[in-house]
């Protein structure tokens, strides 16, 4: 065992929540995620928010500087939020951790014309078996009759600004979607009138196209983290890694490489790790850790950053030998200072829950 084993202390520190897009097909998941990711960016601003290997994360100050008024950063100690690029069921059920939804909280997406559809109700049924914590946004809100948009305005001072008609066209249907909810067992409210997010789930009335009502959702995505999981957060910051793979890639000179979530503790350079495989857990040391490069410096050579260490909350990809036969939705461990059958028999009685929970949605 190295020097540097034995001096490291175990730190406890925060992570950021993962947060998930499910719902519907076309009720705007993409846009949410993409209007979140614009809205987080400002023009020479750098790290206002950090593109992750299939995740963006969008830390405190941003989420505080986006939601205005609605933010103060002092009542927050989570560092922001890191949202899954690939919203819908699928990658939810596929990406797991320990045995539980690898997303801390999601956001529902509801189209507040279309109302409740089949995937919705699957999606619900998904987040209620997993005790996943949920807020739904309530889509589309400038597709009401009358609506007069106000770009990326909390949603409140957009509603109040709203002709009366227009105003209670969008009431009844946000009540529909509240009388939906509760008939699938959801007792549910306009986010300002929840007191209680354990015991209803909140509806933020949104538009992905104009960003309206978009600060209240990251602002209730962060309160409901800050609230209700600041415990489940707290992790070894500085611990061997645990992750999830989102997928296995061929990356030109590197050969096969795996997109991983890390949601526990840090991972570096030349450290053995193992991989669940579709034959059996891989064990393989670290070759290099990818980052994206940031969009103003990709040169033709490479659009990865390698970095020496990456902590949790974080996607990132890491190239490795042996990898082809990694498995997406399957764990991935440090070994550091543990024996290392002992985190292969971690890695399968992992591996042997995701196939039993794969048969039985088949
Ligand atoms: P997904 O299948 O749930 O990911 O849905 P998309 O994000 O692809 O959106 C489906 C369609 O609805 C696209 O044509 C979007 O432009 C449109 N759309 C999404 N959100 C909004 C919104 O808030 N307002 C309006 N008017 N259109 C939207």
């Amino acid at each position: 065992m190295s020097d540097t084993d034995t001096t490291r202390t175990s730190s406890s520190g925060l992570r950021t929540p993962i947060v998930a897009v499910l719902g519907h097909v076309d009720h705007g998941k993409t846009s949410l995620l993409d209007k979140i990711r614009g809205s987080a960016v400002i023009e020479g601003e750098a790290g206002a928010i950090t593109q992750h290997i299939g995740a963006t994360a969008v830390p405190l100050d941003t989420v505080s500087r986006v939601a205005g008024s609605l933010v103060d950063p002092d009542d927050f100690d989570l560092p922001g939020l890191l949202f899954i690029d690939t919203p819908g069921h699928h990658s939810f059920t596929t990406l797991r951790s320990r045995g539980g939804a690898l997303a801390d909280i999601a956001i529902l997406v509801v189209d507040v014309t279309d109302g409740f559809q089949p995937q919705t109700i699957e999606a619900i049924n998904i987040l209620q078996d997993s005790s996943t914590p949920f807020v739904v946004a309530a889509n589309k809100i400038d597709t009401v009759a009358g609506w007069n948009p106000r770009e990326d305005s909390p949603v409140q001072q957009t509603y109040d600004a709203q002709s009366d008609r227009a105003r209670s066209r969008l009431d009844e249907r946000l009540y529909e979607l509240i009388g939906e909810l509760s008939d699938h067992g959801f007792s549910a409210d306009l986010y300002w009138r929840v007191q209680d997010f354990q015991k209803n789930v909140g509806v933020v009335p949104v538009s992905a196209m104009t960003g309206e009502g978009v600060p209240d959702l990251l602002t209730v995505l962060m309160g409901l983290s800050q609230r209700y999981m600041k415990d489940a957060m707290e992790i070894d910051v500085a611990g061997p890694g645990a992750g999830t793979v989102l997928e296995v890639k061929d990356e030109k000179g590197f050969g096969a490489t795996v997109d991983v979530v890390l949601y526990d503790g840090t991972v570096r350079e030349d450290e053995t790790i193992v991989v669940g495989g579709t034959q059996e857990p891989i064990v393989t040391d670290v070759r290099a850790l990818l980052q994206p490069r940031p969009l103003a410096e990709i040169r033709a050579e490479s659009r990865f950053d390698r970095v020496d260490e990456v902590g949790a909350a974080a996607g990132l990809k890491i190239a490795a030998p042996d990898l082809e036969e990694a498995m997406a939705g399957a764990p991935v461990r440090v070994v550091r200072d543990r024996d290392i059958d002992d985190v292969v028999g971690e890695v399968e009685a992992e591996l042997a829950e995701v196939e039993v929970s794969t048969e039985e949605e088949g």
